[in-house]
């Protein structure tokens, strides 16, 4: 992770943290601002990027999305991936709009493409109970931090987020911690809501249609039959 708080709540940067610390300025301890567990600078010094790290058995990184999505019953077959793939593709404009405005973030082409190979190589459609309607916030876990902000879903009857946050839900939640004016954390949560995309319509842009989803039905491998008979079921629903 690539922030950090102190015991008083004020928030660091890696870069703000290393630049204090070598006028051996930095504070003393510091915080994961999820977990409130205790963190260290890792690979200060060498090729890998700089980043703050729990120590051994606190985590609270849900980067394994087994533990939230039990899928240890059964295994999904190869038909029912393909549906969810399906499924994803003609959602997928819908699923940007829904982390613009769920989060208040302007998203890139780009960045949504590399997030989404981020969250397909870590087979999230594998999992037994995904659907279309979690990916906005799995996709916001996965960008991790953006301007200002951090990101983490989780489900609150899981881990002990619940009592940092003194909050009372178990339902699947996505803590957003950003940084106030005078660079103190404050946090708010966004739970996921199971009908987000319900709610937009499902026309879809043909900037999209001609730029985003052929780069999406490749990095999600279909077969080049099916994914030219998916975009010419799209053309159909396309707003020109
Ligand atoms: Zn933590």
């Amino acid at each position: 992770m690539y922030t950090c708080i102190d015991s008083n709540n004020k928030i660091y940067t890696v870069d703000q943290y290393c630049l204090l610390k070598k006028t051996n300025k930095e504070p003393q301890i510091i915080m994961c601002p999820f977990c409130r567990n205790n963190l260290f600078l890792r690979a200060e010094n060498s090729q890998e990027k700089t980043h703050f790290c729990h120590k051994k058995n606190t985590s609270c990184s849900s980067v394994d999305y087994k533990k939230l999505f039990d899928s240890s019953s059964r295994k999904k077959t190869t038909e029912e991936i393909l549906q969810i793939k399906l499924e994803i593709i003609r959602s997928s404009y819908r699923i940007f709009k829904s982390i613009e405005q769920q989060f208040a973030i302007n998203i890139t082409e780009e960045m949504y493409i590399t997030i989404f190979s981020k969250l397909l190589d870590k087979k999230v459609l594998n999992l037994l109970n995904i659907t279309p309607n979690h990916i906005p916030y799995i996709w916001v876990n996965e960008l991790g931090y953006y301007e200002n902000t951090s990101y983490l879903y989780t489900n609150l009857g899981n881990v002990n987020l619940a009592k940092v946050w003194n909050l009372s839900s178990k339902k699947d939640s996505v803590i957003c911690i950003s940084e106030d004016k005078n660079g103190y954390a404050c946090t708010s949560i966004v739970e996921v809501d199971l009908d987000c995309l319900n709610i937009l319509s499902n026309r879809i842009p043909i900037w999209f249609l001609s730029k985003t989803i052929p780069s999406l039905l490749e990095i999600i491998n279909l077969e080049t039959s099916q994914s030219e008979n998916l975009l010419k079921e799209l053309l159909n629903t396309c707003e020109y």
